[in-house]
């Protein structure tokens, strides 16, 4: 194929999909970054930044249960778990524009909502259209593998999606 469409396309906007497209676009490639769920991926949404902020709520509560070690007297506290979420989710929401389709659209990535499929070494199917690219960067994260140990019984929770779901 002589000419393609882009000079790399990422797929997945987690923090590889978004550093890898931010480095291309600097160096004027035309780029398009391709995200099926959340910009930011499992660092911003799920990973760093939520686990992060609930620590420092941890920490908190485990500096105050020893309040008297540092010369503090008769402290009396409540956790509001719920609260503690929203706190959580304030965080997220304070760093979301920094991974957003319009902080990368500004940096000259085309940022295209769906799900990637890759027909060939230079193509891409997203939302019914055929785009072909020189460069693929495929940077859609990880999952956990489940070791089989028998009786371990995991439940798991839907995670939150962009569409609210
Ligand atoms: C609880 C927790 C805490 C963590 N804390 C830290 C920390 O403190 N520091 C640290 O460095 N790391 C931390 N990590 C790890 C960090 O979150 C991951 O290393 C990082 O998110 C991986 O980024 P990624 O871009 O490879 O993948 P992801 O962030 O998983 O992004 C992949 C993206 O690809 C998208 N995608 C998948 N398939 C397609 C498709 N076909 N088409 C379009 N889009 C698609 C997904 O929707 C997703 O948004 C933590 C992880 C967890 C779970």
């Amino acid at each position: 194929m002589a000419r393609y469409d882009y000079n790399l396309v990422a797929v997945g906007a987690g923090a590889a999909g978004l550093v890898s497209s931010y480095i291309a676009s600097a160096v004027k490639a035309r780029v398009a970054l391709i995200e099926k769920n959340l910009m930011g991926g499992d660092c911003l949404n799920y990973g760093c930044v939520p686990s992060k902020s609930l620590i420092s709520s941890a920490k908190l509560v485990h500096q105050l249960n020893q309040h008297e070690r540092f010369g503090l007297k008769e402290i009396q506290y409540q956790v509001d778990f719920p609260l503690v979420m929203d706190r959580i989710q304030e965080i997220i929401e304070a760093i979301t524009p920094h991974d957003s389709v319009e902080r990368y659209t500004s940096l000259g990535v085309e940022c295209i909502e769906g799900n990637a499929k890759l027909v060939s070494p230079n193509e891409l199917e997203v939302n019914g259209s055929l785009l072909s690219t020189k460069n693929i960067v495929i940077a859609t994260g990880a999952s956990p593998a489940i070791p089989p140990i028998p009786g371990w019984k995991i439940r798991l929770t839907p995670l939150p999606t962009a569409s609210g779901n």
